[in-house]
């Protein structure tokens, strides 16, 4: 590996050289099953028709422009998201740290707006995660973020995921908002319960708080809803989304209500590249992926990522039968889904890796099952045959 890259990322040396619909190949041409996903950002898999078409397409037309003037392809996106969420006003980003950020900025701007509030600090749950800028890993619930960029920015209070008691104790008369992930990701999918979060939107309104909502992974499908919040009917004021967006493309986007976002005046906020007409162009190809056809739950009626991810789980849950020495759980939503270890999750990994098959760790020992939300069951069966083989292989390593 070439000495000219900062080693910011614990990297195996598999080489990806392309890929192809659910399935990622290295440079030896070894095919692998690819439930790592990019990290939950390769929504339609590699290489999809649509949104290779459209990259031409726009590739040929225009790429950027800037946003002092008008885009058309950001204008229907924005649209579109307002369209099908809570919102009434949407900023799009390139990154989850840029769209956070920015949810972080609103809250100030929300109470500053108000000369009389004293509020602006933030409460935050133990191992969430909220990217890499100052601000966000301030916001994160693990010290491994934090350590050696001190000083943290001030103005974050921690409390245990799930403490609904600690929680309600720890807003004061400074406290502006509450911040969440409906899911944590790299926390270890964990799961906010629908009934915690109605008791947090119930505590947020009994007190002026905002609810912002950190989606940049849960969003855009990645649940079986266009966003985890619709599970338990709590709407959040702001909202952070990225990962599934551009489905590989960057882009992010900060959704809010419309008390928030009138607050945002020209000059106030901005972003060279955020929203551009590439970005855009694949954003809205990717909203025709996700609201056409029979993806998404809509009303009673449940959708593929819905009925995939229960069958995934259900095959998982009989390897955790069948493993019981190796594996401990399974959980999460729709395709945000995780695999509780007793063994240490990274060498369930490498041994998964080794057998075909790709996927990504998480905090509290966690694999995360990550696939394309377009999977089959066919991808779902070769999935659990490898977590099987992998888990005999890992077996007969501790019996050697
Ligand atoms: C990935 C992630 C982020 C950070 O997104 P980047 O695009 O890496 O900056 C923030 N929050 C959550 C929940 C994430 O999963």
């Amino acid at each position: 590996m070439t000495p000219h890259l900062m080693k910011a990322f614990p990297r195996t040396d598999l080489e990806a050289e392309r890929g192809e619909g659910c399935y990622l190949f290295d440079r030896q041409g070894r095919r692998y099953l690819d439930f790592l996903g990019g990290v939950a950002v390769n929504a339609f898999g590699h290489c999809h028709p649509v949104l290779v078409n459209t990259l031409r397409e726009q590739a040929g037309k225009l790429w950027h422009a800037s946003n002092i003037i008008r885009i058309p392809e950001q204008e229907r996106l924005a649209d579109r998201i307002c369209a099908a969420s809570f919102a009434d006003g949407v900023f799009f980003t390139n990154s989850g740290s840029e769209a956070i950020d920015f949810a972080l900025k609103l809250v100030r701007r929300y109470f500053r707006s108000q000369p009389s509030s004293q509020r602006w600090r933030v409460i935050s749950f133990a191992d969430a995660f909220h990217g890499r800028s100052m601000a966000a890993i301030a916001a994160g619930g693990q010290p491994k973020l934090t350590q050696g960029f001190e000083p943290v920015v001030p103005g974050f209070d921690k409390v245990p995921f799930g403490d609904m008691a600690a929680l309600a104790a720890a807003i004061g008369p400074e406290t502006g908002a509450i911040l969440l992930e409906p899911i944590q990701g790299e926390g270890g999918i964990r799961q906010f319960t629908a009934q915690m979060l109605r008791e947090i939107r119930a505590l947020c309104d009994q007190h002026g708080l905002l609810l912002v909502m950190d989606e940049v992974q849960t969003g855009f499908g990645r649940t079986g809803k266009l966003f985890a919040h619709e599970h338990a009917g709590v709407m959040p004021d702001i909202l952070a989304a990225a990962k599934g967006i551009g489905a590989g493309y960057p882009i992010g986007a900060v959704l809010a209500t419309a008390k928030v976002a009138e607050l945002v005046t020209p000059g106030s906020h901005g972003s060279t590249l955020g929203g551009a007409p590439l970005a855009s162009a694949i954003g809205n190809a990717v909203m025709d992926l996700l609201l056409d056809g029979d993806l998404l739950d809509r009303g009673a009626s449940t959708g593929h990522v819905t009925r995939i991810g229960a069958l995934l789980r259900a095959e998982l849950q009989k390897l955790v039968v069948e493993f019981d020495d190796l594996l401990l759980d399974v959980r999460g939503e729709g395709l945000l889904v995780g695999l509780g270890c007793k063994v240490e999750n990274r060498s369930l990994m490498t041994a998964l890796r080794d057998r075909g098959m790709l996927t990504a760790p998480a905090g509290n020992n966690v694999i995360r099952l990550l696939p394309p939300l377009i999977i089959d069951e066919n991808h779902v069966a070769e999935a659990a045959d490898i977590l099987a083989a992998a888990c005999r292989d890992m077996r007969a390593a501790a019996a050697a």
